[in-house]
This record gives structure tokens, sequence and C-alpha cells, in this order.
């Protein structure tokens, strides 16, 4: 065996499995460019850390299950007049995840909620968190199908293990009381471990009528709006708000 394909599966037996791929580029760039042993080593590491995580990068993106790669920069914050550049910065900037705030994007179908939703999973993956998108419907799915299947059960683990949750098309359809109650449980469990983006078409005080049951609607939406930021889309108003205002704000969709 050559020496060079020696020192190939070393470092593949040390882990440096990206390394050994390009190692043979990287040894001919540092003889061109005659550098330094400091930096040779130095170009060494620093393409291990890359390329590992951009292969984190990907595994998180895949796990993420995004129905459509949609990110910030493809927002057009002068197609939605409610909400302003410096706002969709602050969204960006990701603080609010970091202190686990929960985000509630609320507006009438068609303007970009699902897409800011993504956007703002993709960036959060890119600075190093877990990342997990479902649908209403599929979490009301794989809650009640937990104890049955294998799928539900990987992908509830996935929602308990992420920082960020993203529940698309909040009460898109109406829940029975079961239901609403596993789903409270869930959200229970995600409190002050997680953030959570809902989106909704439904302004949080008609979702009561939707859950059916007023007692376990205040239960969860004490929980959400405990720490939250409502981004109104196609709407005028964009503020932290208190749980006392959210309650008084009228429908979304007219
Ligand atoms: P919603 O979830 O509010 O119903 P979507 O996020 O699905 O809306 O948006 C519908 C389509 O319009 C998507 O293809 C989305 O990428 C696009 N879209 C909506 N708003 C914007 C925007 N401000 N900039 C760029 N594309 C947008
Ligand atoms: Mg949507």
């Amino acid at each position: 065996m050559s020496q060079l394909k020696e020192l190939q599966a070393l470092m593949r037996s040390l882990r440096f499995v990206e390394t050994s791929h390009k190692v043979t580029d990287l040894i001919n760039q540092a003889e061109k460019q005659d550098v330094s042993y400091t930096q040779f080593l130095w170009s060494i590491m620093l393409n291990e850390q890359k390329q590992r995580e951009q292969k984190q990068m990907e595994k998180r993106l895949k796990w993420a299950t995004f129905p459509s790669h949609k990110t910030l920069q493809e927002f057009d914050v002068t197609e939605q007049q409610s909400l302003s550049k410096k706002q969709l910065n602050q969204l960006s900037d990701l603080n609010w995840l970091e202190q686990m705030y929960n985000l509630v994007l609320l507006g009438p179908p068609g303007v970009g909620k699902t897409h800011l939703a993504i956007g703002l999973g993709i960036q959060a993956i890119s600075l190093g968190y877990k990342v997990i998108f479902i649908s209403m419907g599929d979490l009301v799915h794989a809650l009640k199908t937990e104890e049955i299947t294998t799928k539900s059960r990987v992908r509830l683990k996935r929602i308990r293990d992420a920082d960020l949750i993203i529940i698309d098309d909040l009460m898109f359809m109406a829940m029975d009381q079961q239901e609403a109650n596993i789903f409270f449980h869930l959200i229970n469990e995600l409190h002050d471990q997680a953030s959570i983006i809902l989106t909704s078409n439904k302004a949080p005080k008609e979702w009561g009528e939707l859950l059916g049951d007023p007692a376990i609607t205040t239960a969860i939406l004490d929980r959400i709006l405990h720490r939250v930021e409502i981004v109104h889309l196609n709407g005028d108003s964009y503020r932290m708000k208190n749980r006392t205002t959210i309650f008084d704000q009228e429908s979304v969709s007219n």
C-alpha cells in the first residue's frame, strides 16, 4: 500500500473521514503554495471541521422534514407590507429562540406564513439548532398513533428533542376532546424546553371555538402565549404582545 493510501486509512480509523477524501488535494495545494507546517495543519483541521458542519447541516435539514426549501433571503419584505426589513432582521437573528420565546404567525392564506416559518427554521439549523416541521394534522395523527407505529414514535422523539418545533396550520381542522388532550400534553412537555412557531389563519381568540373545550384551550394558550412574539402578516401590527392583548385582537382573517 502506498504511503498516501496508508495515511488515508489511518485518517479514516481516526475518524478524519472527510479529510481522508481530500488529503491529496490538500497536500498538492500546500506544496504549490509553499505554506508553513502550521498553516498546513490548520488547513487540514479546518477542512475536517467545515465538512463535518456541512454534513451535520444536511442531516438536520433532512430531519426537519420541511415541505419545501424556502429561505429568508427569498422572502421579499416589499411584498409583505406588514413586515419591515428591520422586523425581519430581528426575527432572523433568532434571539427569541435563544430566549425560548414562541412565535405565532397569523394571516390569511397565501401571505407567506409557512415560507417565513421554514426560512426561520433553516436559519436556526444553520446556527446549530435542531428543528422539526410538522403540520397540525400530521402532529395530531402522530400523537394518536404513537403507541402503534414506529414512524410516529420516531417523529415524536425528534419533536421532543428539537430546539424549535414548527407547527403549521394550527386549528385547520377541529379537534375532538381526546386530540385536544394529547396535544395539550405535548405543549406542556415542550414548554420551557423548546421554542414553537405556530402558523394560523385564525386569531388565538378563535382557537377555543375550534378546540371545543374552553378549559383545555385556556391551558394550551397559557403555555404558548406565555412568552410569545405575534407576527401579523398582511395585518398592521408586529409587536411583542402579552396574553391579555392577544385575546383582545380581532380576527386576522377579516
Ligand atoms: P401561507 O402559509 O401564509 O398560506 P405560503 O408561505 O405558503 O403562505 O406562501 C404561498 C406562496 O407564496 C409560497 O410559494 C411562498 O414562497 C410565496 N410567498 C408568500 N409571501 C412571500 C414573500 N413575502 N416573498 C416571497 N415569496 C412569498
Ligand atoms: Mg401555510
